[in-house]
């Protein structure tokens, strides 16, 4: 079925329903557009999950939010979410990494790193050699391994920086590209000539800690929920794009299946945010973004396994007092870390019980993630047994696997970026955004979001002038 006639100039398709998606097609519908926003799955929120089982409330996808990002505020006073939201205790300030085995309190302050003992005295002198060191030229395409090295030293990133990469895109330090998995460390050593002075002198690159962490009392799933309802018939679940159709003069035509049916949606503009894994078999003008881009071999996304874990208070050794504890690649453990859920926000569990999340894989072990479900809980419950004395069955448990959706940005990531604002200009009213091009955490989907809105508005009103 053909239900693209004649576009109307204005009408807007947005291809994805998860954070980035959702955002970009509310500030549209906002702005008056017609849009549609097709989403293959039978729910929004993409990797947004959170679930209540049995009393605890569980995120199986991200876990907390940060402002980052001004965007991020906006999103959140005009859902009127504000009220609802949960700040992490203060007890997360406390972060604990495995170290021989144990996991051992990571010093917070710069009194606390230098005096005390998780680094040793050399990685310590080590660190005072930083501000001394020559920046690298603007235009050095290093990883976050060679970076952290040659500013840091290599314990800081074998027990601090490799955690952190694991912890955040469930990568190696040496997968990723600097400038473009953390761009504020470049800015940092590019404009201060040391991270240390950039620390001290750089306001703005001042993390604001523990306090600009939160979530909200049901979870993060509060606010793909309030979109997915401002938005209501807008939205077409179950409805997976297959392809996209160029008619010069005459907008576009999206091909979506839905169940056994096939039919074409006529429109202006086409917004696409969905992950790497998702873009590459969606034809454009009869070839796939794969054959187009090989984006299997250079914007790589290994799986990663979720699992919630939650049992009695009593059965926990540890006092899983802080934010989680990260395991470095050195430790050569089975898991990449665990969130003590339970301690991070209030209200996650009831009296007496505590949650864990544990997640397992990334680039490190892709194939522990891919494992049956009655197997990774052995494991789990092996490393958490060692690891932090939990004893026995838990009392609920939930898996979640996501076989690719954290790309890993490699060093010639510039030219992938060129490579789609190439395809953008041949293609006009087709726009590409999402963790596929700059930015995997959540204020970077809402940022990407209300760009790629702002970017549709300006062609769609250009178009309607001409
Ligand atoms: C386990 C995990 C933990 C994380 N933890 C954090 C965290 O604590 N904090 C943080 O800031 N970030 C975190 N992230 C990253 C962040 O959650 C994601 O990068 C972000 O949510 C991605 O949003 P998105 O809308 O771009 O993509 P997605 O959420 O992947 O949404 C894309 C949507 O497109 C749909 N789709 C795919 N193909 C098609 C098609 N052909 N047609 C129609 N629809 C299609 C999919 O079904 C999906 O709903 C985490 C990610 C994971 C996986």
């Amino acid at each position: 079925m053909d239900t693209g006639t004649k576009s109307s100039k204005g009408k807007v398709v947005v291809i994805g329903g998860g954070i980035t998606g959702l955002t970009a097609a509310w500030r549209l519908r906002e702005a008056g557009r017609e849009v549609t926003l097709l989403e293959a799955d039978a729910r929004t929120g993409g990797v947004i999950r959170t679930e209540e089982i049995d009393g605890f409330l569980a995120e199986l996808g991200p876990n907390t939010l940060q402002e980052t990002r001004e965007e991020t505020a906006q999103l959140i006073e005009a859902l009127g979410l504000g009220g609802q939201r949960v700040a992490a205790t203060t007890s997360a300030r406390n972060r604990f990494i495995l170290r021989d085995g144990r996991p051992r309190p990571l010093p917070f302050s710069p009194f606390s790193l230098f005096l005390g003992g998780f680094f040793s005295p050399r990685a310590r002198l080590r660190l005072l050699a930083e501000p001394f060191i020559r920046r690298a030229p603007p235009d050095s395409r290093e990883t976050v391994a060679e970076f952290v090295e040659r500013r840091l030293g290599r314990e800081i990133l074998d027990y601090a920086v490799n955690p952190f990469v694991a912890g955040t895109f469930a990568a190696r330090p040496g997968d990723l590209s600097l400038r473009h998995a953390f761009p504020r460390l470049h800015r940092m050593e590019q404009e201060h000539g040391s991270l240390i002075r950039a620390g001290v002198f750089g306001r703005r690159y001042r993390p604001k800690g523990p306090r600009g962490i939160f979530s909200f009392a049901d979870g993060l799933r509060v606010i793909p929920d309030a979109l997915t309802q401002r938005l209501g018939d807008a939205i077409r679940t179950g409805a997976q794009v297959t392809g996209l159709d160029s008619r010069p003069g005459d907008g576009w035509r999206v091909r979506v299946k839905t169940g056994n049916r096939s039919d074409t949606l006529a429109a202006d503009a086409v917004i696409l945010t969905v992950p790497p894994r998702a873009l590459q078999p969606i034809e454009l003008d009869g070839k796939s973004f794969e054959t187009r881009l090989s984006l299997e071999k250079r914007l790589p996304a290994p799986p990663l396994a979720v699992v919630f874990f939650a049992c009695r208070r009593d059965q926990v050794r540890h006092p899983l007092n802080g934010f989680g504890m990260l395991v470095p690649e050195r430790e050569k453990r089975k898991i990449l870390g665990v969130l003590f859920s339970s301690s991070l926000f209030p209200g996650r569990a009831p009296k007496h019980h505590v949650s864990l999340t544990v997640f397992v894989g990334g680039s490190r072990q892709p194939d522990l993630a891919r494992l049956p479900e009655v197997e990774l809980e052995n494991v789990v419950r092996k490393e958490l047994f060692e690891l932090l004395g939990v004893e026995g069955p838990p009392c609920t448990l939930r898996h979640a696997f996501w076989p690719s959706v954290i790309p890993h940005y490699p060093l010639d990531h510039d030219t992938l970026l060129g490579e789609f604002d190439q395809i953008e200009t041949d293609h006009p009213g087709l726009l590409i955004g999402g963790t596929v091009r700059q930015g995997v955490s959540l204020g970077d989907c809402i940022g990407s979001g209300f760009a790629l809105a702002n970017r549709t508005e300006k062609l769609v009103t250009e178009t309607a002038q001409t």
